[in-house]
């Protein structure tokens, strides 16, 4: 029988053996650049720490056996993982996107894989069908759900079977639930992106990310790409992230505690003229989370009445930072019309309502209590 989630967090099956680093419990830093052959053509395992290194094999095995994954490759950034990805497309392949997404992606799209002769196409996928969309030259669907930041909610199996039918890669961004609250694979997606710097590192500490894949082909070829432009995770890295998932379970419990509080909280504030949480029953995508996710998450994003009143509040808060990032134990307060979405057009921010009265929380795994007396202070101070 296989473990369950929150035990292979820590353990993987078949690794018990005391032989082997002493018996470590902590599994080693194996900072090391290169590895001694014993002659030719007799290697321990490894040669070259950009092509593997045994500390971040480690990681890469638990990550693969969290998404139900045949192999997970870690990058030295989420960015870093999704501009590799991009390295499979060719000029003239067309890729249809979330128009709702990470603005970093939104940027590396617009900016890099459109200047190589990728053509883009962004629909709002939790509510249009790509059908029409999809041509000769698609090759791939690309969304988040929750998306970042106004968490819409995409049926990651109803898309599947659309990518599926038309020959598409469905690629799906799973950094906001984790594969603790969600596995896209299991759900018809063929690749899983993740910014290791938020759920699975979970600090505040590291950045790092991951692609998951359970397709063979699609294993070999985004294998070579990264041995091949070298965006690799390094070992003292790796090992971060490996400390950090060994808690992601208990995280992601509190956080979402936490997450489902302030939202009912936020509720009852009268300047706060939006909630948008997917844990709520009144949110559009709350049916369609229960069905494909085990959680909601630790993630939300409000809108209040005016925009001094949101800086009133970024300013005020003394608890929670001020900071962009998300997932980590610390709770942060973010402002994506100047921070993660800086960069995206502002007539495309409106018409995904991203407005600069718009602010996202990542919940921590603080006192809930503290979180909420923060707030409410925070909320007073910008009235006067
Ligand atoms: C942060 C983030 C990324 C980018 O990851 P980095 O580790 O910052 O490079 C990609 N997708 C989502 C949803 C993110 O939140």
């Amino acid at each position: 029988m296989e473990y369950t989630v929150e035990t292979r967090c820590l353990h993987l099956e078949e690794e018990k053996n005391k032989d082997k680093d002493f018996g470590s419990v902590s599994f080693p830093i194996y900072q090391t650049a290169t590895f001694a052959h014993y002659g030719v053509g007799r290697s321990t395992g490894y040669d070259y720490t950009r092509l593997q290194n045994p500390t971040r094999e480690q990681l890469e095995r638990i990550v693969a056996s969290l998404e139900g994954g045949c192999d997970a490759i870690a990058f030295a950034s989420g960015m870093a993982a999704i501009a590799t990805l991009m390295e499979c497309f060719k000029p003239g392949d067309h890729l249809i996107v979330d128009g709702d997404l990470y603005g970093g992606t939104i940027r590396l799209f617009n900016s890099v894989c459109k200047n190589k002769g990728i053509e883009i196409t962004a629909i709002e996928l939790a509510k249009e069908d790509p059908l029409p969309y999809i041509k000769e030259n698609t090759k791939a669907v690309y969304v988040e759900t929750p998306t970042n930041p106004m968490m819409n909610i995409t049926d990651i199996k109803k898309l599947s079977e659309i990518t599926k039918e038309k020959g598409l890669l469905l690629i799906v961004d799973n950094t906001f639930l984790s594969p603790y609250f969600q596995n896209p694979l299991s759900l018809g997606a063929d690749i899983i992106v993740h910014s290791g710097t938020k759920y699975l590192g979970g600090h505040n500490d590291t950045i790092a990310g991951f692609l998951v894949t359970n397709r063979e082909d699609v294993k070999e070829q985004l294998r070579f790409f990264y041995k091949t432009t070298g965006a690799a995770l390094a070992p003292f890295d790796s090992w971060l992230i490996l400390r950090g998932i060994k808690t992601l379970a208990v995280r992601m419990e509190r956080a979402q505690e936490n997450a489902m509080a302030v939202a009912e909280w936020l509720k009852g504030q009268s300047c706060v003229t939006k909630v948008l949480y997917p844990g709520l029953p009144e949110h559009p995508g709350y049916e369609v989370m229960k069905k494909q996710a085990r959680g909601f998450g630790g993630m939300l994003t409000f809108e209040v009445d005016t925009t001094e009143r949101a800086q009133g509040i970024l300013e005020h808060v003394k608890l929670i930072q001020f900071a962009e990032s998300l997932g980590g134990t610390e709770s942060l307060i973010t402002y994506p019309v100047t921070q993660t979405h800086a960069d995206v057009p502002k007539d495309k921010l409106l018409e995904n309502g991203i407005t600069d009265r718009v602010l996202r929380l990542s919940l921590g795994i603080e006192g809930k209590e503290d979180l909420i007396a923060d707030l409410a202070q925070a909320f007073t101070a910008a009235s006067k």
